[in-house]
């Protein structure tokens, strides 16, 4: 950012927050929490091939996987395990020995066990008691740590858990031998100043200082506040944060890498070792291999995130690009565009011009950009129409199996098709 720009951020003298950890430690989920997302799987050489786009990035720990769910997923992460990527591999299981069991088998070094801590998720979903749940982490953390692994414990809605039982089951699972503790908003449900209270009371309460166990966050975007979480977590000194590629994941979706990542590094001024240019490549390929679109909104890697059609905007950013561009779109490896549009002044239709070598007077000028007006607001705007629909019907008869392949294959075990047949799976 140029000397005459001021932001009036956290630190405007250029010194970190008061908590701010030694180091940031990017732990992507593009390929646990983000094929999790509704209609998404990737192949074995899909998920390879993120794996090494994820660590070329420069993250330094990718969840790979739950390898209990399938023999396809086991093997996945044993071919990215063969591939030896500077980013370490883990991979999660349910506090059970058997999904531990499983991790061991995929060669991963690293394992996440994860239980859920909120009574919500202990009675109606598990049906154990805090007792239970307590002693199940704790067995499984000692196992996973026996067998060489680097054990990460992680529960399931931690924010919305007692938090004196958290504290103990954090307390007891790191005197196991957890390495790093995650907390989990699972559903999206903190704010940033909540967030940042509940995080130095969870960490005062569990009693084990910084140095002697790498806290995480994991968290998601149900309210849109994902990023500001995470980077609330950041200054209150959590130094290891869950991210996925364009934000993909259950529901909502989780903390976007690229957001997390710029953010740091542009309003923080805190180097992360990512290399931004990978972040809009590993964004189009993820959305490729998705099928997710990317919002044309979404920042950073939004096809909009550095377009301009309003004849003020347009102006500005061709006389100096920090007017309306608070990033350098060059540090990201992207393109800036001007669209013409109802908005379009005579400035962007003359560098158009320009650029091609083409000379205009004023006046040709200031015709050129009515008439670009003229013929927006004259269009039926059917290509639009078309465009939405198609969407739509994609998403819903696309996404994950169609309703005539569900019906299908439960007519196959001997069950009749209803008459007439849903609409919806
Ligand atoms: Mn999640």
């Amino acid at each position: 950012m140029a000397d005459d720009i001021e932001i009036h951020n956290f630190h405007t003298d250029g010194s970190p927050p008061r908590n701010w950890p030694d180091r940031v430690v990017f732990w992507d989920e593009t390929l646990r929490d983000g094929e999790q997302t509704p209609g998404v799987y990737y192949t074995l050489e899909e998920k390879v091939e993120l794996a090494r786009m994820v660590s070329e990035a420069g993250v330094q720990v990718m969840n790979c996987g739950i390898p209990a769910v399938s023999p396809g997923e086991l093997k996945a992460i044993k071919a990215i395990a063969a591939e030896r990527l500077d980013a370490a591999v883990l991979g999660a299981a349910r506090t059970i020995r058997s999904d531990i069991d499983a991790v061991i088998a995929s060669d991963a070094s690293e394992c996440a066990a994860f239980i859920a801590a909120s009574d919500v998720h202990l009675k109606h979903k598990l049906g154990f008691t805090r007792e239970q749940a307590l002693d199940i982490a704790v067995d499984s953390v000692e196992y996973a740590v026996d067998h060489g692994l680097k054990t990460t414990f992680v529960t399931e809605d931690t924010v919305r858990a007692d938090m004196d039982y958290v504290a103990e089951m954090y307390r007891r699972c790191i005197e196991a031998g957890a390495k790093r503790v995650l907390f989990c908003d699972t559903v999206g449900v903190m704010t940033p100043s909540t967030f940042g209270w509940w995080l130095d009371e969870a960490v005062r309460r569990i009693g084990v200082p910084h140095d002697r166990v790498e806290y995480g966050v994991h968290v998601h975007n149900d309210f849109g506040m994902a990023t500001a979480n995470t980077l609330a977590a950041v200054e209150h000194g959590i130094p290891c944060v869950n991210t996925t590629v364009n934000g993909i994941g259950e529901r909502a979706g989780n903390c976007s890498f690229e957001e997390v990542v710029m953010a740091l590094e542009e309003l923080y001024k805190v180097p992360t070792g990512v290399d931004k240019k990978a972040l809009c490549r590993l964004s189009r390929r993820v959305e490729e291999l998705t099928g997710v679109p990317v919002a044309f909104n979404k920042a950073i890697v939004g096809y909009n995130a550095f377009t301009h059609e309003s004849g003020i905007h347009t102006d500005g950013v061709i006389k100096n690009t920090l007017t309306y561009e608070p990033m350098q779109v060059e540090d990201l490896g992207r393109n800036r565009r001007f669209v013409f549009g109802k908005h379009t002044g005579t400035r962007a239709v003359e560098q158009r011009l320009t650029q091609s070598g083409v000379d205009a007077t004023k006046e040709q000028l200031l015709a050129i950009a009515n008439d670009i007006k003229s013929f927006t607001e004259a269009n039926t705007k059917e290509h639009v129409r078309d465009f939405i629909q198609y969407y739509r019907l994609w998403d819903r008869d696309n996404k994950g199996v169609s309703p005539k392949v569900f019906w299908d294959i439960v007519e196959r075990h001997g069950i009749k098709k209803p008459d007439p047949m849903p609409v919806t799976a």
